[in-house]
C-alpha cells in the first residue's frame, strides 16, 4: 500500500494534483483507493469542490471529510489548510459507510455497525469519523464494545478550529454534516494494522470525587461547583481564557483501569465545566499536568512498536489540546513519525479508541493516536528506530520535572498518612461501640440499635422483644476462681449469646453491665423470645465452663408493639428479669 497528501492550494492545482495520484494508481498494482480529507478551512463551497473533483476523477465515493483543529501533513502542523490523503490499497478490501440522522439512534446505529463488522470477513480495523456534536457516543460506544473483540477501533471527532463556535462537521461530495457517522472498514488477510494512543500526562496531588455531573459537564467535585478545583489548586480564575490556561491541567479519570483525560471547553455561570469527554457521579478524578519530558518518553515507546512494525502508511489523530500545549513545538512529537512512513491526520475533538484486552470503545482526550498501516509481511531487516528529537526543549524542562516530582512524593506520603487515619478512624469507631472484654457491643451501642428498631417496629407495627440475662451467682465465681477466671466467663457467656441470636434476623446482643447483657429479637412475640431464651438458658445450664463447670442464668422476657410499651420495656424486662432471681434463679420470667 501506499498513501499521498497533497495540500490543496487551488483549483487548477488540484486537478494537477489528482492527476498525480491517478497515475501512481493506475501504473501501481493498485486495487482500491481510500480519501480522507481534513479541512481547516470550513467553508462549504470550498470542501464540496474540493470533494466533488476528487468524486468524479476517480468516480469513488470512497471519501471520508471532517472539519479539522489543524491538518498534518507529513507529520509537520499545517494550520488552517486543506489536506488530502490518498490511500492506496493492493489487497485490502475497504468500504464506506454512512450513517445518517445519528443523534438519538446512537444505539441502533451501534448495532448495525456491529452487525457489519462482525459480516466482514478477515477484517482487521474500523475507522470512525465522527461529527464532535450532540451525538451521545458512549451509547454508540456501548454497543461496538460488543463487536468482534479482534477488530481494532479508531477514530476522531471533527472540529474547527475555534472552541466556542460549533464548526464540528463532517462532509463528503455530497454535503457537510452534523449528523453523520462515517465507518471506513479495513479487511484482508494481508492487510495489518497497529493503533495505540500516547498520553504522558502525569496526576497532580490526591483525587476528588465527582459528586455531580450530566455527559459532559461536570457540575459538582467534593459537592462544591467544580471550577472552584482550579480557583483553588491551580489559581486559575473563570475568565476568558480559563479554558486556554488549563489546557497544561487536565482532569483524568480512571474507567476500568484506562486513563480518562478530558479538558475544559467552557465554564459555565454557576461553575459548572463543560468537558471534552463525560464523566459519571463517583468517579475519582485527578488535576493532571503535561510534563514534556514525560510525554516525548510516551511518544518514543509507541515510536519504537511503530518502527517494528514497519508500515506503509500512517494516520495521525492528535488532540487539539496538544497542539495548544505544544505550541511551536508541535511537530516535534509528530515528525518522527514521517521518517517511517508516509503519514498524514488531523488534529480532533477528541480521539476513539478500543481496548483490546476489554473490547471497550472509549472516547479519549489529549492523546496522540498512531493508526500504522501495512500490506503483506514486513521486510527480513532490522527497522531502525526513530526518537523525538526533544533538543529544543532541555532547559525549561528540568525545573517542571522536579517540581512534579515534589507534588508527587508528598502525595504518595500525604495518601500513605490518610490510610493511616482512616485505618485508625476504623479502630476507634469499633472502639467506641463494642465492650473491649467480651466485643459485644456495649451499652450505648445496644441500646442505639434497639431505639432504632422500635422505631422502625412503631411505623410497620411489628412487635419487638427483648431479653436480658443475668449470670446467677456470678461473685461467687470471683470469690472462688479469681477475677481472671471471672473475665474468661465472661467471654464465654458472651459467645454463647452472640451464637443464640445470630440465629436471629437483624438479632444484636449487648453488654448492659457488669454481668447483665441485653438481646435484641425484632419481629419476635413474647412468645417466641421466650422459647429463644428457654433454648438459651437450657444451653448455659448444659455448658462446661472452663475451671469453673456449671453456670446458670436468669432471664426476663418483654415485647413491645406500641408506644407506650415501648417507653417502659426496659423497666419491665427488667422486673421480668428480677422476678426470675427472686423466685430461684435459672429460669425464665415474661413480663
Ligand atoms: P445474682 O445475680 O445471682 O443475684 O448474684 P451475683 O453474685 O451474680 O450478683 P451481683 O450482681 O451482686 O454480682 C455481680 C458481680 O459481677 C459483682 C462483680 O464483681 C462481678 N463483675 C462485674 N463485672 C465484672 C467483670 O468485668 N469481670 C469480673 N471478673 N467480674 C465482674
Ligand atoms: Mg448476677
Ligand atoms: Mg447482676
Amino acid at each position: 500500500m501506499k498513501q499521498i497528501t497533497v495540500e490543496y492550494k487551488d483549483c487548477s492545482n488540484l486537478d494537477e494534483q489528482l492527476n498525480e495520484i491517478k497515475k501512481e494508481f493506475t501504473e501501481g498494482s493498485y486495487k482500491k483507493i481510500l480519501f480522507h480529507v481534513y479541512s481547516g478551512i470550513l467553508d462549504e463551497k470550498l470542501v464540496l469542490d474540493i470533494t466533488k473533483k476528487i468524486n468524479s476523477a476517480f468516480d469513488t465515493d470512497m471519501i471520508v471529510g471532517s472539519i479539522s483543529a489543524g491538518e498534518i501533513k507529513e507529520g509537520r502542523l499545517m494550520d488552517r489548510g486543506v489536506l488530502i490523503s490518498a490511500m492506496l490499497f493492493e489487497s485490502a478490501d475497504i468500504q464506506v459507510l454512512r450513517f445518517e440522522k445519528s443523534i438519538g439512534n446512537e444505539r441502533e446505529i451501534g448495532k448495525n455497525i456491529c452487525e457489519l463488522i462482525d459480516g466482514i470477513e478477515d477484517i482487521k480495523a474500523a475507522e470512525l469519523m465522527l461529527p464532535g456534536t450532540n451525538l451521545n457516543t458512549r451509547v454508540l460506544f456501548e454497543e461496538l464494545s460488543k463487536c468482534n473483540p479482534d477488530v481494532q477501533i479508531f477514530g476522531g471527532y471533527a472540529g474547527g478550529h475555534a472552541m466556542e463556535t460549533n464548526e464540528h462537521y463532517v462532509f463528503d461530495h455530497n454535503g457537510l454534516y452534523d449528523q453523520m457517522v462515517f465507518v471506513v472498514t479495513y479487511a484482508g488477510a494481508d492487510f495489518h494494522i497497529s493503533i495505540d494512543k500516547s498520553v504522558g500526562w502525569q496526576t497532580l496531588g490526591m483525587p476528588f470525587k465527582v459528586t455531580k455531573a450530566d455527559d459532559n459537564r461536570l457540575i459538582e467535585v467534593n459537592h462544591r461547583p467544580a471550577v472552584e478545583l482550579y480557583e483553588k489548586y491551580m489559581q486559575i480564575e473563570a475568565d476568558d481564557n480559563f479554558a486556554e490556561e488549563t489546557f497544561e491541567f487536565p482532569l483524568m479519570a480512571e474507567v476500568d483501569g484506562e486513563e480518562l483525560l478530558r479538558h475544559t471547553i467552557l465554564v459555565e455561570e454557576d461553575g459548572t465545566l463543560l468537558l471534552a469527554g463525560y464523566v459519571t457521579e463517583g468517579m475519582d478524578i485527578y488535576l493532571c499536568y503535561g510534563a514534556p519530558a514525560d510525554i516525548v518518553k510516551k511518544v518514543d515507546v509507541r515510536l519504537k512498536t511503530v518502527c517494528e512494525f514497519q508500515p506503509e502508511a500512517v494516520l495521525l489523530y492528535s488532540c487539539s489540546v496538544r497542539k495548544s500545549f505544544w505550541e511551536d513545538f508541535v511537530d516535534i512529537e509528530m515528525m518522527p513519525f514521517q521518517k517511517v512512513a508516509e503519514t498524514a491526520g488531523f488534529h480532533t475533538w477528541g480521539e476513539v479508541s478500543r481496548d483490546l484486552a476489554t473490547g471497550s470503545v472509549l472516547e479519549y482526550n489529549i492523546t496522540l493516536l498512531s493508526i500504522a498501516m501495512r500490506e503483506g509481511e514486513p521486510a527480513q531487516i532490522k527497522p531502525e528506530i526513530v526518537c523525538v528529537d526533544d533538543s529544543v526543549l532541555k532547559g525549561q524542562a528540568s525545573l517542571i520535572k522536579r517540581l512534579t516530582k515534589l507534588v508527587s512524593a508528598t502525595t504518595t506520603e500525604l495518601q500513605k498518612a490518610y490510610n493511616d487515619l482512616s485505618d485508625m478512624n476504623d479502630m476507634l469507631v469499633k472502639m467506641a461501640e463494642h465492650d473491649g472484654l467480651t466485643g459485644i457491643y456495649n451499652r450505648r451501642k445496644i441500646e442505639q440499635i434497639i431505639n432504632a428498631e422500635f422505631e422502625k417496629s412503631q411505623k410497620n407495627n411489628d412487635t419487638t422483644s427483648l431479653v436480658m440475662l443475668d449470670i446467677d451467682h456470678f461473685k461467687q465465681v470471683n470469690d472462688v476462681y479469681g477475677h481472671e477466671v471471672g473475665d474468661v466467663t465472661l467471654k464465654l457467656v458472651s459467645n454463647l449469646m452472640s451464637d443464640a441470636i445470630a440465629r436471629i434476623d437483624g438479632g444484636a446482643v449487648g453488654r448492659w453491665g457488669g454481668e447483665e447483657f441485653m438481646m435484641l429479637l425484632p419481629k419476635t412475640s413474647l412468645k417466641d423470645a421466650e422459647a429463644f431464651a428457654e433454648n438459651l438458658r437450657k444451653c448455659v445450664e448444659f455448658y462446661s465452663f472452663e475451671a469453673v463447670g456449671h453456670l446458670t442464668v436468669s432471664m426476663g422476657v418483654a415485647s413491645a408493639d406500641n408506644d407506650d410499651e415501648i417507653k417502659n420495656i426496659y423497666t419491665r424486662v427488667d422486673d421480668a428479669l428480677y422476678k426470675a432471681k427472686n423466685s430461684g434463679r435459672n429460669r425464665v420470667v415474661t413480663a
